[in-house]
């Protein structure tokens, strides 16, 4: 089969290599849709440490049993349509007993430890099928759509453990990616009086006024942004912001739009060559503010993200903006970078 084989720093040929033969207790996906994720973009522009190659990138995926291994205890069976939780939190450490099994100190996440879905097949080892990491799609939305439930996890993760949003909140987002997005339908669906998006590209906040967004206001290097933001929440800031891009002045501007005793989520990560962020922590000391950070997710995350998609009340096929073939994945990266695509899909069957 020809799967997007990642070599290293901006090496990912499509290549030949074997389908997977299965093990005891294993599962074999035939992948209907692999969605691109920045953290795919980020392996291939910059590396990764955690990732020894070669490896078969791909975590965001949807995907057919059509062989099974696994006897009678697995959940599934053969011609299952599926998506998996993809981390194997060890269930032993202090924080898998606190709950906290995303922050597992052993976990291990496909597509990491082991191959991932931008392949026609993808294996699915014997310990994740034992801890029930796969879940049954009982409605007929289309892979693609369903392949969103990995990154609406993590955005999950965010705001049920800690931003707790709801009728009382005004929410300002910065970054109108596909996770700034979600972020907004998300906060949204929580009972948010307002929910607007900042980004510095008209593109992207143009497509973001496609959501059910009560504004949107672009970053600019002047500062006017945030008087904007000023003016729409009345002069008080906003009730919770979340910084839904990897940029230091995001950050910052963050703290500047926030209202007192708010709550403020950095949702993405720094480049790791240059983490650092200059932040006027004044704002944390008289407005009584609380910063919070979140990574990956937990299964109840994941399980809630599949659960919204399977209702039909999240605008999946809006998120989903453009598909391409396995031979052409490298093409994902600028239309992402560009903001010109919000999710790409990759089939790997096409
Ligand atoms: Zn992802
Ligand atoms: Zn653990």
């Amino acid at each position: 089969m020809k799967a997007a084989v990642y070599l290293g720093k901006e090496q990912l040929p499509v290549q030949e290599i074997a389908v997977p033969s299965l093990e005891d207790g294993e599962v074999l996906l035939k992948v209907g849709a692999c969605n691109v994720c920045g953290t795919d973009r980020r392996t291939y522009r910059n590396g990764d440490k955690k990732i020894q190659p070669p490896r078969v990138l791909g975590h965001e995926f949807c995907g057919t049993v059509v062989e099974s291994r696994s006897g009678a205890d697995a959940n599934v069976k053969v011609g299952d349509r599926v998506v998996q939780y993809i981390v194997l939190p060890c269930g032993e450490c202090r924080y898998c007993k606190r709950g906290r099994s995303n922050l597992c100190l052993s976990r291990t996440t496909m597509a990491y430890h082991y191959d991932g879905a931008f392949a026609p097949y993808v294996r699915v080892p014997a310990p994740y099928v034992r801890n029930g990491s796969l879940f049954r799609v009982e409605n007929d939305l289309p892979d693609d759509q369903m392949g969103l439930a990995e990154p609406l996890g993590c955005v999950i993760n965010a705001h049920a453990s800690r931003l707790n949003i709801g009728l009382e909140d005004t929410v300002a987002i910065i970054g109108a990616g596909p996770i700034g997005v979600m972020h907004a339908v998300v906060s949204r669906l929580q009972g948010a009086q307002r929910v607007w998006m900042l980004d510095v590209s008209q593109q992207r906040l143009d497509r973001a006024s496609g959501f059910d967004v009560d504004g949107v206001v672009r970053v600019a290097q002047d500062g006017s942004h945030l008087e904007k933001m000023q003016d729409l929440t009345g002069g008080l800031g906003a009730d919770v912001v979340i910084v839904a891009c990897s940029v230091a002045s995001a950050q910052a501007d963050a703290l500047e739009i926030a209202g007192k005793a708010a709550r403020i989520e950095f949702f993405g990560g720094l480049p790791k060559s240059n983490p650092s962020a200059t932040l006027n922590t004044n704002h944390l000391h008289y407005k009584e503010c609380v910063v919070t950070g979140s990574y990956s997710e937990k299964m109840s995350d994941f399980q809630a993200a599949q659960a919204l998609l399977q209702s039909g009340r999240f605008p999946a096929d809006k998120i989903v903006t453009h598909h391409l073939p396995l031979e052409r994945i490298e093409e994902a990266f600028p239309l992402m970078e560009t903001g010109e695509a919000l999710k790409v899909c990759i089939r790997p069957g096409d």
